[in-house]
């Protein structure tokens, strides 16, 4: 037992919004007493950034590289909040250039994405930074207790609350409980956790909670996007062929041609050492299987640079990349939700003494920021005077 503390409440996950609803929460508590718990290094989660060991001074967001509000003018909580974030200089709006190549690889600067609608922001520092200033804000750093690279694996609960088991044999408990990831609630966890029972299955039987039972139904039919992610650490004069200067510049496939490259999407990174480094996207299913069954992983890496550079061979901007350069990837199994979207009446149970946020929840923000961070938001409004 982690020093046999009972945690007023204890937060499974550190993305994004695991951070938004414990600063939220905290700051209207700050007599609780509350844990968060989380399998990587550090917070951030899919938003965060690599930090290379082996390549020195290199960050690159790898996951999400900046985040688009698709939709506040109409939703007062996520505009206060952003406008928070803005006025902390947390983030600042992302005006880099967004390139959406065609067919012909020409450019066409006006269309938009589901990354790109709405307002762009842009987090001032790394992504992995964000996630920490938000918790970091208001001296609230000191009032959780952190446990990084803890794998929850197991879940109990009765009337005193809830027992969690980390797959090291940690025990953690706590009167209250929120699930910031889904891992737990959804069949991917049989193979991931190599558990035999959905681990909140496991604690709350069928027919105990009828809002669990529908919350776990409503996730069958959840499925998540599988994407690659390659980070290239470009030569040391590398650069743009014009003098563009800003942090990020995107370039977008349009459909033919991600079908065609089997990229998705291209992000330039001008690292603090004036570096340029480049993460290309992707969620071709025949790209990730060639990936996993490649027997060079070298081979692979130098089709890529050259699938690159028969993508930018006419372009005005971007310069070929030498077979030198260095390449890490990062294989996302689950990057983002679809499918069926969970719905925000089910996020909290007093009964069971758990609530859920996270980009899965239904909304405009489906599977992006947005979405994680407006239900943290809601989350907090809806057991800030529930948990006493
Ligand atoms: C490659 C990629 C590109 C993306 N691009 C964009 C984009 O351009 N714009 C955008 O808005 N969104 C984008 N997204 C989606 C965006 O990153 C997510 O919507 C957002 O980061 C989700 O945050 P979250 O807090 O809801 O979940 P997460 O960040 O997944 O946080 C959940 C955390 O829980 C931890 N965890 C899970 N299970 C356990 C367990 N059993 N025990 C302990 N810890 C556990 C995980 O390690 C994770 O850190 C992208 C995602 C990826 C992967």
């Amino acid at each position: 037992m982690k020093s046999d503390v009972i945690y007023d409440l204890l937060i499974i996950g550190g993305g994004i919004s695991a951070c938004v609803f414990a600063s939220k929460y905290l700051k209207n508590n700050i007599t609780k007493k509350v844990g968060l718990i989380e399998i990587g290094r550090g917070l951030g989660g899919r938003s965060s950034t690599r930090i290379s060991k082996k390549y020195e001074g290199w960050k690159l967001n790898h996951g999400s590289p900046n985040f688009n509000i698709s939709n506040s003018k109409n939703n007062l909580l996520l505009k206060r909040y952003i406008d928070e974030l803005l006025e902390n200089k947390y983030i600042k709006i992302d005006d880099s250039e967004i390139f959406f190549l065609n067919e012909d690889s020409n450019l066409e600067t006006k269309k938009k994405s589901e990354f790109s609608c709405g307002i762009n922001y842009l987090s001032l520092d790394s992504m992995s930074e964000l996630s920490k200033k938000i918790i970091y804000s208001n001296n609230l750093k000191e009032e959780i207790d952190f446990f990084f690279e803890t794998l929850i694996v197991d879940m109990k609960f009765n009337d005193k609350g809830w027992l969690l088991t980390s797959k090291n044999g940690d025990k953690f408990k706590s009167k209250y409980l929120i699930c910031s990831t889904n891992l737990l609630l959804h069949k991917r966890s049989l193979k991931i956790l190599n558990v035999n029972q959905i681990p909140l299955r496991k604690a709350i039987p069928i027919n105990s909670d009828k809002k669990i039972d529908l919350l776990l139904n409503i996730l069958e039919e959840q499925t998540f996007i599988p994407r690659l992610t390659f980070l290239i650490y470009t030569n040391k004069n590398y650069s743009y062929k014009d003098n563009y200067s800003k942090k990020l510049r995107y370039f977008y496939l349009k459909n033919n041609l991600e079908k065609k490259y089997r990229f998705e999407r291209i992000i330039f990174q001008l690292q603090d050492n004036n570096k340029l480094g480049i993460v290309v996207h992707s969620k071709d299913a025949e790209l990730i299987n060639s990936y996993i069954s490649a027997k060079d992983e070298e081979v692979f890496k130098q089709k890529i640079i050259k699938k690159f550079n028969k993508l930018f061979k006419e372009n005005s901007f971007v310069n070929k990349l030498t077979f030198d350069e260095k390449i890490s990837i990062m294989k996302w199994r689950a990057s983002q939700p679809s499918g069926l979207a969970a719905p925000l009446s089910l996020q909290f149970s007093r009964k069971s003494k758990i609530g859920f946020c996270g980009d899965w929840f239904e909304g405009n923000g489906f599977g992006r920021i947005e979405g994680s961070i407006l239900s943290a938001l809601i989350l907090e409004k809806k057991i800030k005077d529930l948990i006493k």
